[in-house]
């Protein structure tokens, strides 16, 4: 029986994919986004430890409403490909039940058999992509974006559905001429929605608990305005947006 580290869960979200869903929060993440709201995900302790059996009986209980409302279960984080062995036990059972499976990620992870296993267990992928320049990604995130983009390629290729998440950062992604780029990017590839998600301090009192620096103190959250005019430009290039 496979175990996972979490962070928490979430029986009734409405932000993780598409209807009602069961969010499980995973703990770890290869990441340390300046912006990230989830930093105790990354503690060596401080977690809780599950069962693939007990999410699975849990979840179970939510079937019927899953169905109604087109929701399902999702994998966050954190970064749920870092615990994929738990995650294809806890899959398999849930599409025995005709259970939704979606995951968010980071992209950060290997292509090997436990992802192509996952994969194809997974209806859906959230998929964050955190800057398409190199070096700016790197100095977000601390990881460069080779691997996030290996990952796309790989999720495409499976003819998965694929959700794009961005983080809208003044002067960063916020601007008219990121997003045309990222428009152009995405280009090659079936995205069934992009997510903008404008960039706000929440995590802010997290780090300062955890004795963390906050680098982005002073970042602005973009305004509405500005945030419906660069969904607008995606939703002109045919894409289906939304944003919070
Ligand atoms: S990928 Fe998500 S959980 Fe990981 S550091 Fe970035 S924002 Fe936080």
């Amino acid at each position: 029986m496979q175990t996972a580290k979490i962070h928490s869960v979430e029986t009734l979200g409405a932000l993780d994919g598409p209807g009602i869903r069961y969010v499980l929060f995973l703990h770890g993440c290869p990441f340390r986004c300046k912006f990230c709201h989830n930093p105790d995900t990354w503690k060596s302790g401080g977690f809780k430890t599950v069962s693939s059996s007990e999410i699975f009986e849990d979840v179970a209980k939510y079937a019927d409403f899953f169905k109604f409302s087109k929701g399902g279960f999702t994998a966050s984080g954190g970064e749920p490909l870092m615990q994929k062995k738990f995650l294809i036990e806890l899959f398999g059972r849930l599409k025995s039940i005709g259970v939704e499976t979606a995951v968010d990620t980071c992209g950060y992870a290997d292509i090997d058999e436990d992802t192509e296993e996952l994969a194809s267990l997974t209806d859906l992928f959230m998929l964050d992509i955190k800057h398409l320049d190199p070096d700016t990604h790197l100095r977000l995130t601390g990881k460069p974006n080779d691997k996030v983009f290996n990952f796309l390629n790989f999720i495409s290729a499976k003819g998965k559905r694929i959700w794009i998440r961005i983080v809208l950062l003044e002067g960063l992604s916020a601007t008219p001429e990121y997003i045309k780029k990222i428009s152009a990017f995405l280009k090659n590839y079936k995205i069934e929605k992009i997510e903008l998600l404008p960039y706000h301090n929440m995590g802010e009192k997290k780090w300062e608990e955890l004795g963390l620096k906050y680098e982005l103190k002073d970042a602005k959250t973009p305004d509405r305005g500005k945030v419906a005019a660069l969904a607008k430009i995606l939703e002109d290039d045919g894409y289906v947006v939304s944003f919070q």
